[in-house]
């Protein structure tokens, strides 16, 4: 997990002049604009959030609720990775472990543009796509077996070219 967050810091370098200096550039609309890129939210499911959060699995990427409390809606204090980083300095592994934080120097809790529990963005799309793929697959698989055609239906899918965009000659 180090490895994935110094692989991170190097991959976002370029993010951080570019977060404190700006860049100019010429818009859609013509207009030149001094511009400010930032991480503003990273997209992931739980299993991503923790990597990139470096918790442990039944811990909330945004707050320090308890392993057993994940889902209550109670309130319980944010995550605070100032304060992660000064234990992992330290080497305060029974700390981190209390909050469910890996002793892990995370690349998010050195950049000054980024709050972490902020880039928290659940992954709908992806939940979604999953879910209605499979119902929609059912739902097509029955209505073309009811209708006899399911065997047509596979040939046809079957000679679908991977690639559809992609002709090989
Ligand atoms: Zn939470």
């Amino acid at each position: 997990m180090q490895v994935f967050h110094d692989l991170l810091k190097f991959v976002l370098r370029p993010l951080s002049s570019s977060a404190r200096d700006g860049h100019v550039i010429k818009c859609g609309d013509e207009v030149v604009r001094k511009c400010y890129f930032r991480v503003a939210g990273w997209l992931a499911d739980h299993i991503e959030n923790l990597m990139i959060h470096v918790i442990y699995t039944t811990r909330c990427a945004i707050c320090e609720s308890p392993q057993d409390w994940l889902g209550d809606l109670q309130k319980y204090p944010l995550r605070d990775a100032q304060q992660y980083r000064e234990w992992v300095d330290k080497s305060d592994t029974e700390s981190l472990h209390m909050s469910g934080v890996k002793c892990i120097t995370n690349a998010l809790w050195t950049r000054r543009d980024v709050i972490p529990r902020e880039l928290v963005r659940s992954d709908i799309v992806h939940m979604i796509l999953l879910g209605n793929l499979q119902h929609l697959l059912d739902w097509i698989k029955g209505f073309l077996d009811s209708h006899d055609r399911l065997s047509a239906f596979d040939s046809i899918w079957s000679l679908m070219a991977p690639y559809p965009s992609c002709y090989v000659l």
